[in-house]
């Protein structure tokens, strides 16, 4: 049996794992180690000791996600059953009119320009140049986005193809941008486009979809279920903190016992750390600042050109604010609200979505904030939960929502390496590793980890996993060719064998 190490338990890491056994579990071990209790990763839920389902981060699948869907059906999890759907309605808020805005988005792409054009925070002078900007760049991004496009930002490009200067300025044009998680900041043209790329040729539906609550348990408990079924093996709380090598190639990793099983972070308990040896592959599919740790530990790896982009890309510190509130915020209200005040540009009223809440009356209202910490480091915590409730109370529906019915919150700082998040900053794709490495039975996946889907989301990485684990295979198949070569010329060189002793 051929024995694959997966490090990583976030859907990169499954994916990759339930690949190898999907496709060849009689010839192939698999063993996932993650250092954290629950799965999932960033798009992991643990338990608050009072019974509250904590989300790392809300989440949210769109109409194009393919082979997360499919991933889960493996599993036997329905997507579609355990998501409810916004029914491609989103509510803006633009500073500039001081206004709520309704955006409804529909079934097909072009159904989707079309609603778009109702959009009431947008004149239809914006309007006609948006159609204009899009009509002028697509042919571009048909023939095929250029790598060159990754130094440049989405704006500068927009301006470039004419979008009318006004929009810039609206927070319709400004979450979009944000939408993608990165620095509250410009983001890379190329990455921008390769997602609406992406978006555009497997176009479902513009509908949002939001998990019914607790995602690792509703949907990568049983992702790993499914890998035990198929043989593999998934064991929690094994920290990767350091490679061993000879030369070129990987001889061994050296695992530590982790001690916090959630969120929070802990060295490894002291004098836990081993060599683990028992592998002829390793797949990492950790975040970039993770790796970047491990690597500190043996730095002529950390220098190779291949590996040293991890620390190079800065990561983002993605700010979660999760309120519980006792009144009921608008009946029937399910879709996201955007364009509030920064850092918590976003909120989602879970109470609909969420199983656990739906049924509870201590809550009326869910509330999931998210958002980026950049620039907002400072803040206390109860100043961000005032100022994103304050935010909130301008939307029609939510004014009513005052402090004195909270009932409790929590804010969440995605601050230690493994919660950081990578993201399309102009000028980052050539730190992005590829998924082969120099060094020999070492593998990458992840949704930092170039994988022609430049959109760090769970659909990239499960995408990513699938990739790498494939190439996994390719290489396995290649390698007793190239063993047999081996073991025929050793043979050649081989002295004869002594005389046998009675
Ligand atoms: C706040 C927030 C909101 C998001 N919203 C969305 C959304 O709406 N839609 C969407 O599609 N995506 C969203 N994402 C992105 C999505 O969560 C990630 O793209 C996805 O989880 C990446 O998967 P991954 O497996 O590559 O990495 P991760 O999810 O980071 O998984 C890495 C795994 O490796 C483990 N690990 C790390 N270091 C070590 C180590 N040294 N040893 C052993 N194990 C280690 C971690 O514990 C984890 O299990 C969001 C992310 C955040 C943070």
């Amino acid at each position: 049996m051929h024995r694959v190490l997966v490090i990583g338990g976030g859907p990169a890491g499954l994916s990759a794992a339930e690949t190898l056994l999907r496709r060849r579990g009689d010839e192939i071990a698999v063993t996932v180690l993650t250092d954290r209790a629950y799965l999932g990763g960033k798009a992991g839920s643990w338990e608050h000791p009072d019974g509250r389902v904590v989300e790392n981060g809300q989440h949210i699948t769109m109409g194009f996600y393919k082979e997360l869907p499919a991933l889960l059906a493996r599993a036997g999890v329905s997507h579609l059953g355990t998501t409810a759907s916004n029914h491609g309605r989103f509510i803006i808020w633009e500073d500039r009119d001081q206004r709520a805005h309704e955006l409804h988005l529909g079934a097909s792409t072009l159904r989707t320009l079309i609603d778009g054009f109702e959009y009431t925070g947008w004149t239809l002078r914006e309007k006609l140049g948006f159609c204009a900007t899009i009509a002028r760049l697509a042919p571009r991004v048909i023939a095929g986005v250029p790598e060159e496009w990754d130094d440049i930002c989405l704006s500068a490009l927009c301006v470039e193809y004419g979008l009318p200067h006004s929009l810039f300025a609206t927070n319709g044009f400004r979450c979009t941008r944000d939408a993608q998680l990165n620095y509250p900041g410009e983001i890379s043209a190329y990455s921008m486009l390769m997602t609406i790329k992406k978006a555009g040729r497997d176009f479902l539906t513009s509908e949002a979809h939001f998990p019914g609550g607790g995602m690792s348990r509703i949907w990568w408990e049983p992702v790993a279920r499914h890998i035990h079924r198929l043989g593999g093996r998934v064991v929690r709380m094994k920290r990767l903190v350091g490679l061993e090598h000879q030369g070129m190639e990987l001889t061994g990793l050296i695992i530590g016992e982790s001690q916090c099983a959630e969120h929070d972070d802990e060295p490894c308990l002291h004098g836990s750390e081993r060599p683990w040896r028992g592998f002829d592959e390793v797949i990492l599919a950790i975040p970039p600042a993770a790796l970047a740790m491990v690597l500190e530990r043996t730095p002529t790896l950390a220098a190779l050109p291949a590996l040293a982009g991890a620390a190079k890309l800065r990561p983002v510190v993605p700010l979660g604010l999760h309120v519980w509130h006792r009144a009921m915020a608008r009946p029937g209200h399910r879709t996201v609200v955007a364009g509030m005040a920064p850092p918590l540009e976003f909120v989602v009223d879970n109470k609909p979505f969420y199983e656990e809440y739906a049924d509870d009356g201590r809550f009326g209202a869910c509330l999931h904030f998210v958002g980026q910490e950049a620039g907002y480091e400072d803040m206390e915590d109860e100043a961000l939960l005032h100022r994103a409730m304050g935010a909130l109370r301008r939307i029609p529906g939510y004014e009513h929502l005052d402090d004195a019915g909270i009932h409790s919150w929590q804010v969440v700082r995605n601050r230690r390496a493994h919660q950081r998040y990578w993201n399309g900053e102009p000028g980052s794709l050539k730190y992005k590793p590829w998924p082969t490495t120099p060094v020999d039975r070492l593998w990458l996946a992840g949704d930092w980890i170039r994988n022609g889907f430049d959109f760090p989301s769970m659909e990239s990485a499960v995408h990513s996993g699938t990739q790498t684990a494939e190439l996994v295979l390719k290489s396995l198949d290649e390698r007793p060719a190239r063993s047999r070569e081996l073991v025929a010329g050793l043979r050649r060189r081989a002295p004869a064998p002594p005389p046998a002793r009675h």
